[in-house]
């Protein structure tokens, strides 16, 4: 790393470049440069992982590092060098000030265009306080996807399923949320079945029964929702990846939106329908998941 920039802990926001497959250089975000060429930015073609950290621990950071090469494959991008990223992640961490919660972002991209060779960097980025959220509940609404739920078959050039650069469209379903006065969104299928949010996987529960929609429905395999499963399956309680159709998750006890910032949110309207939230089930699971104490 260079000595200029990286020789004080008390760095704020930081991307660490990842250049030829070694990360060394950090700088704060403020001097960062992306070539205006690469395309991540004037395609969005490239993956990505934003990984939860907890008092400087990562959360998660295998199935992270494991998911990254798994979008980078269904991209055709070269497969993506995990240790450097690994390496850089450790090493922005490092340079960052301490905080109670940070999140590590991991890009990689198509590169330069014409240039034929992967670029990849890391950023290191204080993210909001999500305890509002994760003690007293989150509105959401179901929105159409557009998409029936067998499009990773049917159409995988879709891409559905891999961690891409492309958010606009989550980021415009988020808008709309915002529009009809809610704070997220459940997307469902044409054919009725639930989805995922446009960052978050979703819980739903039945008394002791907890599903999660099946990763091969054009889902993200959410890492969050992978760790909270390890805890409900410790705790004895029924668990299962399913088909879930609208009419379910209406019925439903309880529902929570899972996701690596804002870990586990529980969900307190759905649709203008006011739903039980859990408050101290909801901090079990953030404790006993993510050590996480109370707010
Ligand atoms: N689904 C989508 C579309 C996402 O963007 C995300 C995370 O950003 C998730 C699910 C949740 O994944 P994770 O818990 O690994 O953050």
């Amino acid at each position: 790393m260079n000595d200029d920039t990286t020789s004080t802990t008390t760095l704020g926001d930081l991307v660490v470049y990842v250049e030829g497959g070694v990360a060394d250089v950090a700088v704060p975000l403020g001097q960062a440069s992306l070539n205006v060429a690469d395309l991540a930015v004037t395609r969005g073609d490239g993956v990505f992982e934003s990984i939860g950290v907890i008092d400087g621990r990562f959360i998660e950071l295998d199935r992270h590092l494991a998911r990254l090469a798994h979008s980078a494959a269904m991209l055709d991008l070269p497969v993506p060098d995990l240790a450097a990223f690994e390496a850089a992640a450790r090493r922005g961490l490092a340079a960052h000030r301490p905080e109670p919660e940070l999140l590590v972002k991991l890009l990689y991209s198509r590169g330069i265009e014409g240039a034929d060779e992967a670029s990849g960097w890391i950023q290191v980025l204080t993210g909001p306080d999500h305890s509002g959220h994760r003690r007293d509940g989150i509105r959401a609404v179901t929105l159409d996807r557009g998409y029936r739920h067998d499009i990773a078959q049917t159409s995988p050039w879709l891409l559905q399923g891999a961690k891409t650069l492309s958010y606009a469209l989550n980021k415009a379903a988020l808008r709309e949320a915002e529009r009809r006065g809610a704070d997220d969104v459940i997307f469902v299928s044409t054919d009725d079945i639930v989805l995922e949010g446009p960052t978050s996987n979703v819980l739903v529960r039945h008394g002791d029964r907890f599903r999660t929609p099946r990763t091969d429905l054009g889902i993200l395999a959410g890492t969050t929702q992978a760790a909270v499963f390890d805890t409900l399956d410790a705790m004895g309680f029924d668990t299962a990846e399913a088909v879930i159709s609208s009419a379910e998750l209406a019925s439903a006890d309880a529902i929570w939106l899972l996701s690596s910032g804002r870990l586990i949110a529980p969900v307190r309207e759905l649709d203008g329908a006011p739903l039980a939230v859990d408050a101290e089930f909801t901090a079990t699971l953030l404790q006993k998941t993510f050590g996480l104490g109370p707010a």
